[in-house]
């Protein structure tokens, strides 16, 4: 019998790898930003027909899901979802070793398939398999959970496993792109494929072709903090990863204090990018020597706009899902019937809230959207600086909506949420304010789509891109936001919306930016929604014409096409 995969086995591809990848809300396969914007890669890769295989985990068990109390605190339940409902497990097996034991890993296929017909393949790993150890069934189950020695596993399993059955599935592949250093593992393992054939060595790292592994490399950084970057000691690495090149000579590849997965992949990568021209600069000052580029993100257009809209774009801009260029021609859509459908996602936002929270919600009071992972640096309460200031402010004309999830283990992220319930009570006679359980990729769209300004308030420069601003802008709802990531490249103040302290090019003044914040507010955002339409939908128009016209994937994988993948 022919395998499933044989279809996409004729033609070298770019192997795409990701510890997490949402392609659709009920696969819980994705966390956050990292995994959607894998989700929207392989999306626009299918309709602009690339060669693409993806790698991911199963992780069955899921990220979590979030339920909130009447308190704000938060408690996490598993999230399981039926990989039989999705995909198809494929009979191919591989193996790795882990702490000295044979762990076989399985695969599942997914398929993405692009309106237009080109269909991209992901593969999810899976150690639950009956011929494993019960400690390593677990391997693949949870995103993001356990300690360090379960992420390791997970590493080895994407990296090392994810190669390996790219082999075993017959794939041949021209590229590797490691989006997030999760995976870089996978270097290691092309090292072992192409070591030189040399009898006589005076040393042994000329026996390891780095430049051939580095040719074949593409890395894309995610985080502009260096804890962030995932580091494991040698002691651990000598544990669990028992089969591999010589820790000496991975300590030369690498680096000698810890095995660091940005630093391996930094290492072994021809090609590497930051996700917004700002964080790119960041990144090299983090890591002088390298040669780093940008590639500022982008979504993907059709998933990411909301019916009413999109039943606009295709009376008027006939072909733009495929071609976001064509927003280009956002002023032929009459601004009546912009406004018209901007209020049905509104109202079908504000019932959903109502629904969920009985909050009471108006269809016609400014409503502020913030939905995000709750983290500090997010800074969630910046709003509430000045609580009395806000209510002075937003009186009878302001609504809030928020959500997002904090990780399990990220207790000032978990205060975080517990501050906005303590200020949703103190302000319920002035100001409504709601806070919807469990952010996911269903709910991202009704909030980006429904609230009629899109807030962001990250600590600079900590925020490398951001993406679900694009998503607003793809619905025609603007932004206002701290000048990081890619605002700082779709910003023009009161044309696509509007900033939140100073300008990208002096020092970042975080205590200012509270001021700033409710200065605006007052002096040209709630004036102009209320007393001046024509021009709301005007900067409405630009979120979609300047905004959505550049911040989408099918720019972004042309670019890495054209930068990346053909060099
Ligand atoms: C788009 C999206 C994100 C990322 O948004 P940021 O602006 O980068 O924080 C996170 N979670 C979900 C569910 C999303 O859809």
């Amino acid at each position: 019998m022919a395998s499933l995969i044989d279809k996409f086995t004729n033609e070298p591809k770019i192997a795409y790898f990701s510890m997490e990848i949402g392609v659709r809300s009920d696969m819980s396969t994705y966390s956050g930003g990292l995994g959607v914007l894998a989700g929207d890669t392989i999306k626009s890769a299918a309709d602009l027909n690339l060669p693409m295989v993806a790698v991911t985990l199963l992780t069955k068990k899921g990220y979590f899901k979030q339920e909130i109390d009447i308190y704000g605190r938060q408690t996490e339940l598993p999230d399981e979802w039926d990989p039989n409902n999705f995909i198809t497990p494929l009979k191919e097996r591989v193996n790795v070793f882990i702490e000295e034991r044979e762990v076989y890993i399985g695969a599942w296929l997914y398929v993405v398939e692009s309106m237009r017909g080109p269909k991209i393949p992901i593969i999810f790993l899976d150690t639950d398999l009956p011929e494993n150890a019960p400690e390593d069934r677990g391997i693949t189950h949870h995103l993001y959970g356990g300690d360090q020695a379960y992420r390791l596993k997970q590493e080895i399993v994407l990296g090392i496993g994810g190669t390996r059955m790219l082999d075993e599935l017959g794939f041949e592949i021209k590229k590797y792109h490691m989006n997030e250093g999760h995976s870089s593992l996978l270097t290691l393992e092309l090292l072992k494929r192409y070591k030189r054939d040399i009898e006589e060595v005076w040393d042994e790292k000329l026996v390891w072709d780095v430049e051939k592994v580095r040719n074949l490399c593409v890395f894309t950084t995610h985080t502009p903090v260096a804890a962030g970057h995932d580091k494991f000691p040698y002691e651990l690495v000598k544990e669990v990863m028992t089969d591999t090149i010589p820790i000496d000579v991975l300590k030369e590849i690498c680096c000698h204090e810890h095995l660091n997965m940005t630093m391996l992949a930094l290492n072994q990568s021809m090609y590497i990018n930051g996700v917004a021209k700002k964080h790119g600069e960041v990144s090299k000052g983090m890591f002088p020597g390298y040669e780093i580029h940008a590639i500022t993100n982008g979504v993907h257009s059709f998933t990411w706009t909301s019916e009413p809209l999109k039943k606009l774009f295709d009376k008027y801009l006939s072909g733009w899902a495929n071609e976001p260029e064509i927003f280009v021609r956002i002023g032929r859509i009459p601004d009546e019937e912009l406004w018209e459908a901007h209020m049905e996602a509104k109202r079908h936002l504000i019932d959903y809230v109502n629904r969920k929270t009985q909050s009471g919600m108006n269809y016609d009071t400014f409503t502020i959207g913030f939905a995000r992972r709750a983290t500090a640096y997010k800074r969630a309460d910046l709003l509430f600086s000045d609580i009395d200031r806000l209510a002075r402010i937003g009186e009878g004309r302001l609504q809030i909506i928020y959500a997002g999830k904090a990780h399990p283990k990220d207790t000032p992220g978990k205060m975080l949420i517990q501050r906005i319930f303590e200020v949703k009570e103190r302000l319920k006679d002035k100001i409504k304010i709601a806070y919807i359980e469990n952010y996911n990729m269903e709910l991202a769209l009704k909030l980006v789509s429904g609230v009629d300004v899109w807030m962001n308030t990250p600590l600079r420069p900590l925020e490398a891109s951001g993406t679900s601003g694009m998503k607003a802008a793809h619905n025609g709802v603007p932004n206002f936001s701290v000048l990081d990531g890619w605002w700082i490249e779709g910003w023009i103040e009161n044309y696509t919306g509007w900033a939140i302290g100073p300008s990208p090019d002096v020092p970042a003044d975080p205590a200012r930016d509270a001021d700033d914040l409710y200065y605006k507010l007052e002096t040209a955002i709630i004036p102009t929604f209320y007393n001046d339409k024509r021009t709301w939908i005007r900067i409405m128009q630009n979120a979609i014409g300047k905004n959505a016209y550049y911040f989408n994937s099918h720019r972004m994988m042309r670019r890495y096409v054209t930068e990346a993948y053909i060099r």
